[in-house]
């Protein structure tokens, strides 16, 4: 069941989607080479401590970390650790937090330090094909329009979207109805109304889409070992379209 969010619910989200901006962008400008990303794991932590809120990930079936840090080839979930990170690398940090009961998650993947063509080019089309799927959700479109879009701009540049973990639907639950794969044929699913808040969250892949799990149980890599990018906003759907929560 798809719950949808009265205004006041609304405001909350608006609240929780700022204060995950800001952590995201207090994160984006420490990347750098030589910073590690237990770093930033504690940096966000502390700033959950001073706003006095829950980082939503931590505890959450076990992850033990506030932030998911996945550089190269780690698609998503990957642990913060002691390692450097090193100048022509890629970084994809997803955090979310819980804020008078209602929770936002937005995620981003930035270069360290100057990167190739073909790598920006990687962020760029990933970046994109998030817009894409966001500017196709618009009240009365079907879900599976969002899927669609973020699928054709990710395909069309010649990168593999990844199929086994998807976007969420999100309120007072992390994880709420409709899961949101980033591939689909348009027209499918149910349509989007004015106070649904959905997490969308392309994971696209340089190489192939497959992806596996390493023996921590979590981190998921790219199979082919090349480079993956990850961009996820909370939105909601409003009359006049989609508004994006998780931005400053
Ligand atoms: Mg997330
Ligand atoms: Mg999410």
């Amino acid at each position: 069941m798809i719950v949808l969010k009265s205004s006041t619910e609304l405001d909350r989200m608006r609240r929780s989607g700022r204060m995950v901006a800001e952590v995201l962008e207090l994160l984006k400008q420490k990347i750098q080479p030589g910073v590690t990303t237990l770093e930033l794991d504690r940096l966000a932590e502390e700033q959950c401590k001073k706003w006095k809120v829950r980082p939503a990930f931590k505890g959450y079936g076990g992850f033990p970390f506030t932030i998911c840090a996945s550089p190269n080839d780690r698609v998503v979930h990957g642990f913060p650790d002691q390692r450097p990170l090193q100048e022509g690398e890629i970084l994809s940090i997803d955090f979310g937090l819980v804020c008078d009961g209602y929770f936002g998650d937005s995620a981003f993947t930035a270069p360290v330090g100057p990167v190739s063509p073909g790598v920006q080019g990687l962020l760029d089309v990933t970046k994109q094909s998030l817009a894409d799927g966001i500017a196709a959700a618009q009240p009365g479109a079907h879900l599976s329009d969002v899927s669609h879009a973020i699928q054709a701009t990710a395909e069309s540049a010649g990168f593999g979207v990844v199929r086994e973990f998807v976007g969420h639907g999100i309120g007072s639950n992390l994880h709420e109805d409709p899961q949101i794969p980033n591939y689909g044929t348009p027209g499918r699913g149910p349509r989007l109304k004015p106070g649904m808040t959905l997490a969308i969250e392309p994971m696209i892949n340089m190489g192939t889409p497959a992806v596996s799990v390493l023996d921590d149980g979590w981190t998921a890599v790219t199979t082919d070992g090349r480079l993956s990018a990850h961009f996820e906003h909370t939105i909601a759907i409003t009359e006049q379209g989609p508004e994006i929560l998780t931005r400053l």
